[in-house]
């Protein structure tokens, strides 16, 4: 899609758990082409909005579009609509080569069948082909270059997050929302992960995470959506949002 245009959108979600209100007419866009940004203090509704957007959890009020279209029910048939979601703890096939991990993911987005593979035409081949160059252009933007060989069990515990976001990414989804991508990375890890996002943003995918790195978000990040206590307090690009009084109060503690 053309940078910009709405991908996953929420209007008036209300989402309350007993008497506890996470959710208060909360709305947000998510364009292709941008790395959107949530953050806000803890218990102030951010994982709630992302399992109402992808339907973990259905909300008291409000609606969900993907692609404009009313999002369907259920986490599975959002995920077929291309919204995908990556978790903190990877779930790597961990003896398996890292590029065989990918591979496995780009399978899942063409009806490949044993059949398919076994008799190997040479239309299967220049896929096949095909398919490994881009997981190891992928890869190099995870900075993951000269390990598609290795066992994913020899990464570090960074290597395997990025290598479970290449993972997700081998697809093709539209929309990938991502949960505290950067915990638990080194620096240089958090480095390959800011060109990786760059990068997939720059082939017109639409991201939004979950993150407490403040200097990552500000660095990497072209919109932030601020919650506090279940409501959007402020939006807008990384500078815009860091000069807002309410931020600096709810948020940023200064
Ligand atoms: P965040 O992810 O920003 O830390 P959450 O969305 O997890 O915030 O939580 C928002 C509010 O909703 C908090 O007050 C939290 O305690 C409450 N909450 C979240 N999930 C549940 C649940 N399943 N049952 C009861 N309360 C919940
Ligand atoms: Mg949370």
């Amino acid at each position: 899609a053309e940078p910009g245009v709405p991908a996953l959108r929420a209007a008036g979600l209300h989402k309350s758990f007993g008497n506890v209100v996470a959710l208060d007419e909360v709305g947000i866009t998510v364009a292709a082409g941008r790395i959107h940004a949530l953050i806000g203090p803890n218990g102030s509704g951010k994982s709630t909005l992302i399992d109402c957007l992808t339907r973990f959890h259905r909300p008291d009020a409000g609606q969900v579009f993907v692609d404009g279209q009313p999002a369907p029910s259920g986490p599975a048939a959002v995920g077929r609509r291309g919204v995908t979601r990556v978790f903190q703890v990877p779930h790597l096939f961990e003896d398996v080569s890292v590029l065989d991990n990918v591979l496995t993911g780009m399978r899942g987005r063409e009806r490949q069948t044993w059949l398919t593979a076994l008799l190997r035409t040479p239309g299967f081949r220049d896929e096949d082909r095909t398919q490994r160059a881009e997981a190891g252009e992928l890869l190099a933007f995870a900075g993951l270059a000269g390990r598609e060989e290795w066992s994913a069990d020899a990464l570090s515990h960074g290597q395997k997050r990025l290598l479970e976001v290449v993972r997700a990414v081998a697809a093709r989804p539209r929309v990938l929302i991502l949960d505290e991508p950067a915990t638990g990375l080194t620096d240089a890890e958090v480095e390959a992960l800011g060109g990786l996002l760059r990068a997939l943003r720059d082939r017109g995918l639409a991201l939004l995470l979950v993150e407490h790195n403040v200097a990552f978000v500000m660095d990497v990040c072209d919109v932030v959506t601020v919650l506090d206590a279940g409501r959007v307090i402020a939006e807008g690009t990384p500078e815009e949002v860091r000069a807002d009084p309410a931020v600096l109060a709810a948020y940023l503690g200064a």
